[in-house]
């Protein structure tokens, strides 16, 4: 093997120690904080997301609420138990676990959290602040990803970004993380209808796969020494797998996150940190 491994795993237990310290902080200042997640029907993988959720906010010593509605909840009964959410001051984080049954529009329901409450930094009126390069509450996976690069020290600066997928929860945010002042990396974004994409692979420095397909990428199409960030999930006969195949790339990037113990567990890391800033703000007033 000779990529660096990327380890989401290590990155993840110290970020859930620094939350851990910053909930006992307000403990002692006699605050508590809540993490709730709204959930609709019964979507054994969300049902799995959630419960590591309620899990990992319990450890960091947060209040967790686990609202479930059926799974012919309508629209606005949703929306109603997002806004007395919004209302309750125990709770700090809201998270609707997506995707959400059909029928029903997740993008409106979680335009219903207050965005000062937005545990999964998805609100539009987050999301506006990502692009005008301000705003604290960040969506999870890619703010995890960003991260994971800090920690191991990967240099961004005018090196090429190529960014597969292009979706609201990981593409476009990434997109907006990697390009910002500061990072200054040079990004491009990819997506079903991009032709040459094997040329775009070929040329980047830093490719991020969001694209929901097992081992879509090999790695002989990757520019050998690559930072590798795989955000794929995908459940195969031999179990989790990302977008890249990872036993051929690691023997070509340079640096690369597994899956599983990459992406995945920073995701939940990322969350519970929204969740204890928006609190330290809402006791700072
Ligand atoms: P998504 O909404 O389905 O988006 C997939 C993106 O991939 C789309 O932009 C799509 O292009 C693009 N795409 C599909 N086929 C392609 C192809 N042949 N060539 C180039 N681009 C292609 O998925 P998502 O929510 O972003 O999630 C992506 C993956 O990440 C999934 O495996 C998901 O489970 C995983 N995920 C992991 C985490 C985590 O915590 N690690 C969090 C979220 C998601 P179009 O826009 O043109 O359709």
């Amino acid at each position: 093997m000779s990529a660096q491994l990327l380890s989401g795993k290590e990155v993840a237990a110290i970020v859930r120690d620094e939350v851990a310290h910053r909930v006992a902080a307000l403990a002692d200042r006699g605050r508590s904080v809540g993490l709730a997640t709204v959930m609709v029907g019964e979507d054994p993988a969300s049902e799995i997301y959630v419960r590591s959720k309620h899990r990992a906010a319990e450890r960091a010593g947060m209040l967790s609420f686990d609202h479930q509605l059926p799974a012919d909840a309508g629209q606005e009964q949703v929306e109603r138990l997002v806004e007395s959410l919004n209302r309750d001051p125990q709770v700090d984080g809201i998270i609707v676990q997506l995707p959400l049954p059909s029928g029903l529009d997740g993008n409106r329901a979680v335009a219903c959290i207050d965005p000062a409450k937005d545990a999964d930094g998805l609100h539009p009126y987050n999301l506006g602040l990502l692009a005008l390069e301000r705003g604290y509450l960040r969506p999870a996976t890619p703010s995890g990803i960003m991260r994971i690069m800090q920690h191991y020290g990967i240099e961004t600066a005018g090196r090429l970004a190529l960014i597969i997928g292009r979706s609201l929860l990981v593409g476009k945010p990434m997109a907006l993380l990697l390009g910002a002042k500061g990072v200054d990396a040079t990004v491009v974004q990819a997506h079903s209808r991009t032709q040459q994409l094997d040329d775009l692979i070929a040329k980047a420095d830093i490719l991020v796969a969001a694209i929901g397909k097992p081992r879509f990428i090999h790695g002989s199409q990757i520019k050998r020494g690559a930072v590798v960030i795989d955000v794929g999930i995908n459940r195969t006969k031999e179990g989790l797998v990302g977008d890249v195949d990872f036993d051929s790339a690691v023997e070509v990037a340079g640096a690369i996150t597994p899956v599983p113990g990459g992406v995945g567990v920073m995701t939940v890391a990322s969350l519970l940190a929204n969740t204890v800033t928006a609190a330290e703000l809402a006791f700072a007033g």
